[in-house]
């Protein structure tokens, strides 16, 4: 056996569901024992029992709505504390030596900034004085330490991007997630029934699906990866198979210009008729929109016409109401003729790195929609990705169309 192979560290996070009962942590254990039975190095990143996190909000909002940025996070950071004690627990009562660190006591350094600090750095001394003795050990995810001394929290699901950051400061090279799904499918398989688990993605595509991942990974902990070549192996908790591995797509054989489908329900359009064509109405208008809080996507601007432009662009359905108040306000204020809303549509999106070297799949996407009589109201690109606009009432069979078309399901 070579030196390196005995030295490797494998870093593993289990989310909320798989720590979501005493059940499940001694289930958990189980995997670690196996891990370490082979790797001897393991570190474990948990997230806090089931819905621990959302207990705890309600609790501080039982108090006040405006709580101390810094109680709260005191507040928060809790829920891991209690998982990662009962993990480390449950090994030790089936006979091996673990030790639980909380962010602080694993060298987590965050920001000063409360509930969405970002990681600075991890000084892995003490991980790893724990790892010489050979124990196991189990780390809180979620949460660190600022400079001032106090525990902040690094934003809600961050567990996942605690797991990454201590892979990567250890130089794991992968990071596994373990979760409640299988992995990352090509669609969402509760409305395709053919979806199709994907044995890797690249990062970016990763980013870029948010919509359908955000619910499997952080983004932030995508980025992270990213930046520190560490792959990520999302794979289920409740058994054994291989997952999804994220990674740089340099390194994969890629063979369809599309590698998932992604659908967008919440979203509603709002246009500002007859935009005077001068130089910084566009940026008042989404300057306003920003200062208030209003998160816009799909920004479209039309071709100039007798000194007016239509903007338009889509927010989510749950900040429709403020987004146009603010937008009728705008509009009084520099001289637009009208604001329209459609609360009626929903976002299609195509996303893969292979579009990028492949011409005429912008062409195929809204060919294999026209052919089935589903009307285009908006079309936005990135490098990688087409998204449409359409009516909410055709989206699922508008997803099954794409994912067939793009021949997902086999
Ligand atoms: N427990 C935290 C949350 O619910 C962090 C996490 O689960 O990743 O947001
Ligand atoms: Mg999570």
């Amino acid at each position: 056996m070579t030196v390196t192979a005995e030295k490797k560290i494998t870093v593993q996070k289990y989310g909320g569901t798989s720590v979501g009962s005493i059940e499940r942590i001694k289930n958990v254990a189980d995997k670690i024992i196996l891990t370490y039975q082979t790797s001897k190095r393991v570190v474990a990143v948990v997230s806090a029992m089931g819905d621990t996190t959302d207990t705890l909000v309600g609790l501080a909002k039982g108090i006040t709505s405006k709580p101390s940025p810094r109680e709260y996070d005191a507040l928060l950071s809790t829920g891991e504390n209690v998982s990662a004690s009962l993990l480390a627990m449950c090994l030790i009562e089936k006979g091996y030596e673990a030790i639980s660190l909380t962010g602080y006591q694993a060298g987590i350094t965050t920001e000063v900034l409360h509930s969405r600090a970002k990681i600075l750095n991890i000084k892995t001394g003490r991980i790893m004085q724990e790892l010489e003795k050979d124990r196991i050990v189990i780390i809180t995810g979620f949460q660190g330490i600022n400079n001032n001394g106090d525990v902040t929290t690094i934003g809600r699901g961050g567990s996942d991007t605690s797991a990454v950051a201590v892979a990567a400061a250890l130089k794991a090279g992968e990071c596994e997630i373990y979760t409640d799904v299988d992995g990352i499918y090509t669609t969402d398989p509760r409305k395709v029934a053919d979806a199709k688990k994907l044995n890797e993605i690249s990062y970016d595509e990763m980013l870029e699906l948010a919509s359908l991942g955000a619910k499997v990974l952080h983004p932030r902990a995508v980025e992270c990866g990213k930046e520190n070549q560490v792959v990520l192996h999302v794979r289920s908790s409740f058994n054994n198979e291989e997952g999804t591995r994220v990674k740089e797509s340099s390194e994969m054989e890629i063979n369809k210009p599309v590698t998932g489908v992604t659908l967008n329900e919440d979203e509603a359009i709002i246009s500002l008729i007859g935009v005077p064509d001068k130089p910084g109405s566009v940026g008042y208008i989404f300057n306003t929109l920003a200062k208030e809080g209003v998160n816009v996507d799909m920004i479209i601007q039309n071709v100039e016409q007798n000194d007016s432009n239509n903007v338009s662009f889509s927010v989510h359905r749950d900040d429709l109401t403020l987004a146009s108040s603010i937008s009728q306000k705008i509009a009084d204020s520099i001289g637009c003729s009208q604001v329209i809303t459609d609360d009626s549509v929903a976002k299609i999106s195509a996303v893969g790195v292979g579009m990028i070297s492949k011409p005429g799949i912008a062409a195929q996407m809204f060919e294999a929609l026209g052919k089935e009589n589903i009307n285009i109201k908006r079309i936005t690109t990135s490098e990688i990705k087409i998204s449409c606009a359409i009516d909410r009432k055709e989206a699922k069979k508008a997803l099954a169309i794409l994912h067939k078309e793009f021949e997902l399901h086999v």
